[in-house]
């Protein structure tokens, strides 16, 4: 049995980000850029004024009362303005080109105008109102690092680079293969010890959360050449899950299995609960993960070994989840573990004000789904610490981040 750290390490020290694809911007969102994005024009393009009003040279507004003749204006979109010369105007929308000669620009507010003169009622700073040429973004400068990811920030950003496609990391599809003669699909009678597949859909929807594309294989029988033809048909996938088999029982020969298939295998059993049987290996360049079969230590499984890798092979530059600390809350009772592995118990993390308070969301079987619908969290319980008492603190990791979302603030 291996150690949590050296599982990562074994699992993430083998895996490289997938390759590049091309991808039109409208369907970049949530993608991690793979090319540095370089600016190809200044950003803004040309001076221009930030507010209605009045271009104008700054050293001809002399106090007390001063006024300038309008000679032209210049809208946005517009052919250029007329220069402004001395004792000069050009009236002035927002966004428009400044013209030649004039430094500042005066709000409309803090004009009068009339007969074609302007006389200020207050007199700005010089170079008030102007938003220069490049301010935002210089020519070639390097706006966006390989490895960002896109949010609509970078979306925005990209488009007034003129970016309509660009490289991005391809998404890791990713295979999975339920195993047990038990279990049955959705639609299937779920009576005489059958099992309904919760396994292969609760982790579809974690693959596609984590960025992956999820193929479900179905469900293969407890015979190893029925399972081998299933697994054939994962080629194309760039990781492998199976559930289910990886335990002592009579049945459970996954492992053998997966040797057979070619897989390599890295490790099997990790001190970690739930999720001790959980297998890795390499079969090529494509990871396999056998996890166990009980959704739960499936799901936590997942969370704790899978979507960093997953996030790997997208080219994500933050790999785990959000880790901080949490008062046990007085509502709660006492919580006791063996003390012999890592033990991750999911709970519900709540948030007052600034403070994160934890509860334990009760029965810890692991073959307990609405554990996994209660919480919104796994509490970290290290090996060796076998009591966590109302009102310590403690480590949580967040898999659900709707507890930091807020009401109405009123403001
Ligand atoms: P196993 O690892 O095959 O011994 O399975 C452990 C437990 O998980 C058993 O109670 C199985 O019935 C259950 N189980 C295995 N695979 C699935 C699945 N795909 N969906 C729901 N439960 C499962
Ligand atoms: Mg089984």
């Amino acid at each position: 049995m291996i150690s949590f750290e050296s599982a990562l390490q074994k699992i993430l020290g083998r895996l490289e980000p997938m390759g590049v694809e091309t991808v039109a911007l409208t369907d970049a969102l949530g993608r991690v850029l793979a090319e540095s994005v370089r600016a190809p024009r200044n950003l803004p393009p040309q001076d221009n004024s930030a507010m209605d009003g009045y271009a104008f040279r700054h050293a001809d507004a002399v106090e007390p009362n001063p006024v300038l003749t309008v000679i032209d204006e210049s809208a946005a979109g517009k052919r250029a303005p007329k220069e402004v010369g001395e004792g000069q105007a050009v009236k002035i929308m927002t966004g428009a080109p400044l013209p030649k000669g004039a430094d500042t620009v005066v709000q409309l507010e803090n004009v009068v105008e009339m007969d074609g003169e302007i006389e200020f009622s207050s007199i700005p700073k010089k170079g008030a109102n102007v938003r220069y040429e490049g301010e935002d973004v210089r020519e070639g400068e390097e706006v966006l690092p390989r490895g960002s990811r896109i949010r609509p920030a970078e979306v925005g950003m990209l488009a007034s680079m003129g970016r309509s496609f660009l490289k991005v990391h391809q998404r890791p599809r990713v295979a999975i293969l339920s195993t047990g003669d038990e279990i049955v699909e959705i639609d299937a009678r779920a009576d005489g010890g059958r099992i309904i597949n919760s396994n292969s859909y609760g982790l579809s929807a974690q693959i596609q959360e984590s960025g992956g594309i999820p193929m479900r294989l179905g469900i293969g029988k407890d015979d190893r050449q029925v399972l081998i033809e299933m697994l054939e048909n994962a080629s194309g996938a760039d990781m492998v899950l199976t559930t289910g088999g990886v335990s002592m029982g009579d049945y459970d020969y996954t492992r053998d299995l997966l040797s057979d298939w070619g897989v390599e295998v890295k490790f099997w059993k990790v001190a970690v609960k739930p999720g001790k049987p959980l297998l890795f290996g390499m079969k090529g360049r494509v990871p396999v993960f056998g996890l166990p079969g009980n959704p739960v230590s499936a799901m936590v499984t997942f969370e704790q070994f899978v979507r960093p890798a997953l996030r790997k092979l997208l080219g994500a530059q933050r790999l785990f989840r959000p880790v901080f600390k949490a008062v046990l809350d007085e509502r709660s009772e006492p919580i006791r573990a063996k003390a012999d592995r890592l033990e991750f118990i999911r709970c519900r993390i709540e948030r007052y004000g600034t403070e994160f308070r934890v509860v334990g969301v009760g029965k810890r079987s692991s073959g307990m789904l609405s554990t996994l619908v209660q919480a919104n969290g796994l509490l970290i319980l290290p090996e060796g610490k076998s009591v966590i008492e109302p009102g310590q603190q403690v480590d949580v990791q967040a898999y659900d981040y709707e507890f930091l979302e807020g009401h109405n603030p009123g403001w």
